[in-house]
């Protein structure tokens, strides 16, 4: 997968994306990330990227030319037009189900904005989608389009050991992930699940499963109505359910 990212701070974002995870991948070339910087495409002597808002009010508005260049620069580079997201407080809330079914397409392109936000028109004439990262305000858009490459870019084949390193995951199957544990085994008296030091492969799935189950349902009920439940785990619900009425 290819993703270019356009921003006014690269520098920002290549400090965390040569990192850890992403920055081992980026290497061995199992993702492709490439920053560009959109203050190279102005056409003005000082190299002015905002300016006023028409109509007056508070800071300053980005300029359509350079983002709308930098953009026409970055579909050269990559040979085809990709899907482009505007990081923006107004976007659409990221979710795990979002980021794999970005995940799935060849390309993408990441727009971040800064001050007061970006000229509406270079909005409507390139973004196809925008994405925000919660309901909260930030300077900018580069933290936001780190927290979504890194999600995206996890699910990537390749980028992470197993695939079983995500799909087991909290909310990859729409519930939260069972607790994990490691060594030592007693820890100031805490102990670990004697079910997991049992070696019984079967068992320890059931256990998981039912942890997942029980996690989810007390701290996040809501998941539930979207979750992929068999008939069994159905069934263990309603036995919790019931529990819960008997306290
Ligand atoms: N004036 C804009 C508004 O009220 O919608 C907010 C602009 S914000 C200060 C500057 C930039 O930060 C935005 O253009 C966007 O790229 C980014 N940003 C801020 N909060 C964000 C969020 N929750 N999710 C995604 N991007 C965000």
């Amino acid at each position: 997968m290819r993703i270019d990212l356009m921003t006014l701070f690269p520098d920002m974002c290549e400090t965390v994306l040569n990192e850890s995870i992403i920055g081992r991948a980026r290497k061995k070339g199992a993702i492709e990330i490439y920053t560009h910087q959109i203050r190279d495409y102005t056409l003005n002597k000082q190299k002015q990227v905002d300016d006023y808002p028409y109509g007056g009010g508070m800071g300053m508005v980005m300029n359509a030319q350079p983002i709308a260049d930098c953009f026409r620069a970055v579909c050269e580079k990559a040979g085809s037009r990709p899907h482009l997201i505007y990081m923006s407080p107004q976007g659409t809330v990221l979710t795990q189900k979002k980021a794999r079914e970005l995940a799935q397409l060849p390309s993408i392109c990441i727009l971040c904005g800064h001050y007061e936000g970006v000229d509406q028109r270079v909005l409507d004439a390139f973004v196809d989608e925008e994405i925000s990262i919660g309901d909260y305000v930030l300077t900018g858009g580069e933290l936001p389009a780190l927290v979504l490459i890194d999600c995206i870019a996890r699910m990537v084949p390749g980028v992470l050991s197993d695939e079983a390193c995500f799909t087991e995951e909290s909310h990859y199957s729409g519930l939260l992930e069972y607790p994990q544990y490691t060594r030592p085994a007693v820890w100031e008296g805490r102990e670990v699940p004697e079910i997991l030091l049992s070696g019984h492969h079967e068992k320890i799935a059931e256990w998981r499963r039912e942890q997942s189950l029980i996690r989810t349902f007390r701290l996040r009920p809501d998941l539930l109505e979207h979750a992929e439940l068999t008939d069994k785990d159905r069934k263990f619900l309603e036995k919790l359910k019931m529990e819960e009425k008997n306290i």
